[in-house]
């Protein structure tokens, strides 16, 4: 970094130059700091404008200016680090508030580790750290996950005598926690006498990290003092340990709310598949008359992705529009989400262009996106588009890459993108990753190479691997590998349900039907509950409505069947025949018709066509996969309806259009 030498030594004992600066020591500089300050928080344009002004009157011999400085082009909105600490290499003699800015700015740009070589830096030069150095550097190594550091940190804060410090003591008190080191920051809180709320909710979110959620209630109801952020922590560590109906108790109890608490309550709702709760929360939220603003609106948008309500979603981007509000990372973001899953992937397309400063998340969620619409060469595009502009990938953005090719049987493709990963963009590959690959391999007929591949790993390869494996086995009807893979399947994960319907349907197809009697004996056995189908449609109303087999909670079911019947009738004068090797049991083939009529996707698409306009769109979003029947049955409904029908269910997408599918019947 920059012309000055780093030396790992720790810091010298003696020998601070007291560098205590001198505001204003220029006229000019007020009005300065002002420009700064005012006009350059958003405007990289500006901000070169001020800086060429700060250069021609001198000022910059300024520390507070040229601190200043460093901290406008650290904005990570610009996406300059490297300027603001080119910058930073032309100050002479920086003072503490000048390295102060630098190492926030390297924070805020995601580069804690460039943080902690500027500290180095720092005391070695002889200036010395202040109070707001240290919540700086404590956050760092949180974000790097070192511990050695955090330690070592600790020290010099002593040494520093800064280790009566509130703010210091609680960045402490968080590094620890959220490292696990849980005892260190009971300690810390406990040895503090002047412990305040700041330092209380940092143990109780440490807490609450590590699952002593006893531990966090029992603090938080001895503190004397809470403000709306102990409320909030308490919200979401209630989430985060899937004690949903917790957290919406304390949700109802808090005196105070923000936009924390708000996005809070539906983000565990999301968390915890209740969708349903979540747009609740959301309507609660506009009746109380809360300001929408971009700090909320992802969570709410994430709800409407998850239950396809397209419409509310829409509504949502207009009010955005309307109001001018920021389209910033993770609003855009979860834009382009609500589009992709609510199946218009176009749309999410326009946002993406829209969107004026784009790190790693808005590409992701677009190259994701394209990949579960089946649209993988413009996935791969959108890529390569990616590393020209030097854009980081990450560890989600090879994830959708690679579900890209697998999506659409680009095995060398995907195998390229694998080996590369590490090598060229130093991703290090995770177990998603490897499940990826044997999908690819699996999915293209390759199941002895993803046999093989899987026997490779550095890592023991999870349940979600085998799973990919099994899947592929189910496809290719490979019932001796599907066999054998099941085996390890059923080993590894005795609870999973999904599991032994999988292996269950291998042996239906094959015939063998006293394999998947044993197996029905062997769930009873384990006590095994089959997750039932379900699947969900939202109305032109935005009301959600949910289907699954058997229940009849739906008031007009029986209009609902009548319709489906008839469906059902009018598409096999098309040519449509029941796959009866979807169906588990080994029953007559007229009952096994009738159980496949009624799967939940059916009903759905049966209620959707009787609740939607002449033409328009269905949109069904399943639990589990379609199976081979529903999507057989759905092409021709598309055709003979001539409606778009769009289903996401737990791997992808299908658009149904006139007799054909997006998938190509490859899925
Ligand atoms: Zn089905
Ligand atoms: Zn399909």
């Amino acid at each position: 970094m920059g012309t000055r030498t780093l030396v790992h030594n720790p810091p010298p004992e003696v020998n601070f130059k007291e560098n205590f600066s001198t505001p204003n020591l220029l006229h000019q500089s007020p009005s300065i700091l002002n420009l700064l300050n005012s006009k350059c928080t958003d405007s990289l344009q500006n901000l070169r404008q001020v800086h060429a002004v700060i250069l021609k009157t001198a000022s910059f011999r300024d520390h507070y200016v040229a601190g200043s400085l460093v901290k406008c082009y650290a904005n990570p909105q610009f996406r300059s680090l490297t300027s603001s600490l080119q910058v930073f290499q032309q100050v002479s003699a920086p003072n503490v508030f000048v390295f102060n800015c630098a190492i926030k700015g390297c924070l805020d740009n995601e580069e804690p580790a460039n943080a902690i070589l500027l500290y180095l830096e720092m005391v070695n030069s002889g200036s010395r750290p202040n109070k707001f150095t240290y919540p700086l550097l404590l956050k760092a190594c949180t974000m790097v996950k070192c511990i050695a550091e955090g330690l070592q940190l600790h020290c010099h804060v002593v040494k520093f005598g800064l280790n009566g410090d509130k703010h210091v003591i609680s960045a402490a008190i968080q590094m620890y926690a959220s490292l696990g080191h849980i005892e260190e920051a009971r300690n810390m809180y406990h040895s503090n006498e002047d412990s305040d709320v700041v330092c209380c909710n940092a143990l109780i979110n440490g807490y609450m990290k590590v699952g002593k959620v006893e531990a966090a209630r029992d603090l938080f109801d001895k503190m004397l003092e809470k403000n709306v952020g102990s409320w909030n922590i308490m919200v979401s560590g209630f989430a985060k340990n899937d004690m949903i109906d917790e957290a919406k108790k304390y949700f109802d109890e808090m005196p105070v709310r923000d936009d924390i608490s708000w996005s809070g309550m539906i983000d565990g709702f999301n968390k915890g598949d209740r969708f349903r709760e979540a747009m609740e929360v959301f309507t609660q939220m506009q009746e109380a008359g809360v300001e929408l603003n971009r700090f909320v609106l992802p969570s709410v948008l994430a709800s409407c992705a998850n239950v396809c309500a397209l419409d509310q979603g829409k509504w949502i981007h207009a009010y955005v529009r309307s109001n001018n509000i920021l389209l910033d990372e993770a609003l855009g973001t979860s834009l382009i989400d609500m589009y992709s899953k609510g199946g218009c992937i176009d749309l999410a397309w326009d946002v993406f262009e829209k969107m004026e400063w784009k790190e790693v998340f808005p590409w992701n969620a677009m190259i994701g996106g394209l990949a579960m619409h089946g649209r993988s060469q413009e996935a791969i595009e959108l890529f390569s588009e990616m590393t020209k502009r030097d854009i980081k990938a990450n560890e989600v953005t090879f994830v959708a890459l690679l579900n890209a090719c697998a999506n659409s049987g680009l095995v060398d493709e995907g195998l390229n993108y694998f080996k590369t990963m590490k090598q060229i963009y130093h991703v290090e590959p995770m177990m998603e990753h490897y499940g990826c690959v044997v999908n690819i391999l699996g999915k293209a007929g390759f199941l002895v190479e993803a046999e093989d591949f899987i026997k490779t790993m550095p890592m023991k390869a999870n349940g979600a691997v085998w799973g990919a494996l099994l899947g592929a086995c189910k496809v290719h009807g490979n019932v001796e590998l599907g066999e054998s893979v099941g085996e390890i399947l059923l080993e590894l994960e005795p609870e999973s349900s999904g599991r032994y319907t999988l292996l269950s349907n291998i042996y239906a197809k094959a015939g063998k039907w006293d394999k998947v009697e044993r197996l029905r004996g062997l769930m009873k056995e384990r006590g095994v509950r089959t997750v039932p189908g379900m699947s969900m449609i939202t109305d032109i109303k935005g009301d959600v409505h949910m289907f699954k087999v058997g229940d009849y909670s739906n008031l007009r079911m029986k209009d609902i069947n009548l319709m489906l019947d008839k469906i059902i009738q009018r598409i096999k004068l098309h040519g449509y025949v029941p796959h009866t090797s979807e169906v588990l049991l080994d029953i007559s083939e007229e009952e096994k018709e009738t159980s496949l009529v009624y799967h939940s996707e059916k009903i759905a698409v049966a209620f959707g066509i009787m609740n939607t306009k002449l033409g328009s769109t269905v949109r069904i979003l399943k639990n589990l996969r379609i199976c081979e029947d529903c999507h057989s049955a759905f092409k021709i409904i598309s055709l003979i309806y001539e409606r778009e029908i769009i289903v996401r269910d737990r791997a992808r997408y299908h658009h149904f259009v006139g007799g054909q599918c997006s998938c190509r019947d490859f899925w």
